[in-house]
């Protein structure tokens, strides 16, 4: 059975849904069926609500200080179980928590959903994977037109709600690919993280 909350390198992770609107072609999903101390992150079924907190209720905190929501699906596909698990999370334990993301969600669900997250997450990391549009469209394949602007308008309003916000790529692009993510970012007013690959 697929875990729910499972760890990696001494982070705590949530892996609350298998839905995604994107299809990247590094996606871990694609190599691996777990990560960390998962066998499996494949859900037969993703998790309910009911669920997820059972999960939490189950799990020992004791040395972490901070949940994030990532997993083998984009977390924002299951919004309200977001929400709503974070928010429970929060009342029982004094953790942070993050969410890793590729930034569709107000394309996704259709809405700006930014004000609710910002109600219970700490911090947001984007993935910003391309210094443009063109490339971002062949390595992530989003699911709808125009997401590579989308994306970067979700970072930069979150950046103004959410304290910790920052754009994240990974250091296998070429030098001038980075210098270009960078000048992004800056532009945005967002922290670009750059990411070791592992
Ligand atoms: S957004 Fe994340 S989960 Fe979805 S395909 Fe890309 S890397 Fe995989």
């Amino acid at each position: 059975m697929a875990k729910i909350i499972y760890t990696y390198h001494n982070q705590i992770y949530a892996n609350i849904t298998n839905k995604c609107d994107c299809a990247c072609t590094f996606c871990v999903r694609s190599q691996h069926d777990g990560i960390g101390d998962a066998d499996t992150l494949w859900h037969t079924q993703d998790p309910t609500l009911e669920e997820i907190k059972q999960a939490i209720d189950a799990f020992d905190f004791t040395g972490y200080d901070e949940f994030v929501y990532c997993g083998y699906g984009e977390p924002t596909c299951a919004l309200e179980n977001l929400l709503e698990s974070a928010r429970y999370l929060k009342s029982k334990h004094p953790i942070r928590v993050r969410v890793n993301t590729n930034g569709l969600a107000n394309l996704y669900h259709k809405r700006d959903i930014i004000p609710e997250l910002a109600e219970v997450v700490d911090s947001v990391s984007v993935s910003l994977n391309a210094p443009n549009a063109e490339e971002y469209e062949k390595v992530t394949r989003p699911a709808f037109p125009d997401a590579y602007p989308a994306m970067l308008d979700f970072a930069e309003e979150c950046s103004r709600v959410i304290a910790h916000t920052q754009l994240s790529i990974v250091d296998v692009l070429p030098e001038e690919d980075i210098r270009k993510c960078q000048e992004i970012a800056d532009s945005r007013g967002v922290h670009l993280k750059i990411r070791k690959f592992s």
